[in-house]
C-alpha cells in the first residue's frame, strides 16, 4: 500500500516535471522554423532586401521571443486551468466547507487523476470526523447531564424540605454518593477515550505477560465478585504481547466488570486463553443476561448501551475503550452472545516469541 502510494507520487512529480519541460522546449524550439519560414517567404518574394542581415536576426530574435511566450503561456495556461479550480475547492474546504469536491479527470492516467481523488478521499474522511465529533459532543454532555441533574435535584430537596423522614434522606443522598461515583467514572472513561483517540500507536510498549495481568485483575475485582456471589474460572496459558502495560490492563478490568455488571446472582465467568499458530487467544465468557443480535453491531459504539443495561450504571464507553486498545496493541475481538445464556468476547493478539 505504502509503496503504491510512493510509486504514486513518483509517477506524478516525474509527469508533471516532463510536461512542463516539453512545454518549455516547444516554447523555445517551435518558434525558430516558424520565424525563418516566414522570414524566408518573404526574402524570396523581395520583400526584406530593405532590411541588413543583422537587422533581420535582431528582428527574427524578438518575434521567436514573442511567438515562443505567446506557445508556452497558451500550453501552460491549458495545464494550469484544472489546477485553479483545485485550488478554488481547496480554500473552500479548508474554510470548512466539506461538501466541495475536486472534479475527478475521465482518464485514469491523466496526471491530475490521483490528486482528485486522494483529495475527494481526504474530504469524506473530514465529514465523517466532523460528524463523529458532533454525534460525540451531544452524547458527552448528555450522559454528564443526566447525573448532575439528579445530583442537583436530590440536593434541593434534602435542603428545601426539612422534615424529611430519615431513611429518604439517607436513601437520597446515597442517589447522591452512587451518581457522584458515575460522574467520576464517566469523567475517567472520557479522559482515556480521547487520549487514545489522540494517538496512533502506544509509545510506550513493551512485553506483557497477559496470563499473570489477566489474574491481578481478578484479584481487583474480587469486591463486586462477592458482592454478587460469582465465581470465576481460570485456565490461562501462559503468553507475552506486546501493548501498553497499565492501559491493556483497563482491557480486562472491563470486561470482567461486564461479565459481573450482566451476570446472574451466583453466576460464573470463565476465562481461557491459548497459543494458536503466531497468536495469544483470550475468550472471555459469562452466564449472564446475553446481547440481542440486533444490538451485536453498536456495543463497540461511544455510550451505547442496550435499555436493558441503562439501569445498571454503566456510561456506554467501556466496551469502545476496550476495542480502541485491542486495535493499538494490533489485536482483534469478537462477540458471540445467546439472550438468558451469556457472552462470549475473543480477542487475539500476535503473540511475541518467548526463548
Ligand atoms: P456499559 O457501561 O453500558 O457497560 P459498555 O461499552 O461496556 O458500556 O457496553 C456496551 C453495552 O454492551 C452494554 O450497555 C451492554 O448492553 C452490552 N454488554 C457489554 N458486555 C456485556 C456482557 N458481558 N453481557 C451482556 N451485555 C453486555
Amino acid at each position: 500500500m505504502k509503496r503504491n502510494k510512493k510509486k504514486e507520487e513518483t509517477h506524478f512529480s516525474l509527469t508533471l516535471t516532463i510536461k512542463f519541460s516539453l512545454i518549455a522546449l516547444l516554447g523555445f524550439l517551435l518558434p525558430i522554423p516558424i520565424t525563418i519560414t516566414i522570414s524566408s517567404i518573404l526574402y524570396k518574394y523581395d520583400l526584406l532586401n530593405w532590411l541588413t542581415p543583422q537587422l533581420l536576426l535582431i528582428i527574427n530574435m524578438i518575434v521567436s521571443f514573442i511567438l515562443g511566450s505567446i506557445i508556452s503561456f497558451t500550453l501552460t495556461k491549458k495545464q494550469t486551468k484544472r489546477a485553479d479550480s483545485m485550488v478554488k475547492v481547496m480554500s473552500k474546504v479548508s474554510n470548512g466547507d466539506y461538501t466541495s469536491k475536486m472534479e475527478v479527470p475521465k482518464k485514469i492516467d491523466n496526471i491530475y487523476y490521483p490528486i482528485s481523488v486522494n483529495f475527494n478521499k481526504m474530504v469524506d474522511e473530514l465529514n465523517s470526523t466532523v460528524l463523529l465529533q458532533k454525534d460525540f459532543a451531544s452524547n458527552f454532555s448528555h450522559e454528564f447531564k443526566t447525573p448532575i441533574m439528579s445530583i442537583k435535584g436530590y440536593a434541593e430537596i434534602l435542603l428545601n424540605v426539612p422534615d424529611l423522614d430519615d431513611s429518604i434522606k439517607k436513601e437520597y443522598l446515597q442517589i447522591i454518593v452512587n451518581e457522584s461515583r458515575r460522574l467520576s467514572i464517566l469523567a475517567s472513561s472520557t479522559l482515556l477515550i480521547s487520549k487514545l483517540d489522540s494517538i496512533d500507536k502506544f509509545t510506550h510498549k513493551k512485553p506483557v505477560k497477559v496470563d499473570q495481568q489477566i489474574e491481578e485483575c481478578v484479584i481487583l475485582l474480587d469486591s463486586l465478585l462477592q458482592e454478587k456471589d460469582i465465581k470465576v474460572l481460570l485456565d490461562l496459558q501462559s503468553g507475552m504481547i506486546e501493548s501498553e502495560e497499565d492501559i491493556l490492563k483497563e482491557v480486562w478490568i472491563n470486561l470482567i466488570s461486564n461479565a459481573i455488571k450482566y451476570n446472574k446472582e451466583s453466576g460464573s465467568i470463565f476465562i481461557k486463553s491459548h497459543i494458536e499458530n503466531d497468536k495469544y487467544i483470550v475468550n472471555v465468557s459469562d452466564t449472564g443476561i446475553g446481547i440481542k443480535e440486533s444490538e451485536l453491531d453498536h456495543i463497540f459504539d461511544r455510550y451505547y448501551q442496550s435499555d436493558s443495561s441503562r439501569i445498571s450504571q454503566g456510561n456506554g464507553l467501556g466496551l469502545s475503550i476496550v476495542k480502541r486498545i485491542v486495535d493499538l496493541s494490533n489485536g482483534s475481538i469478537k462477540v458471540k452472545s445467546n439472550l438468558n445464556v451469556g457472552t462470549t468476547f475473543e480477542l487475539s493478539f500476535p503473540l511475541i516469541k518467548q526463548d
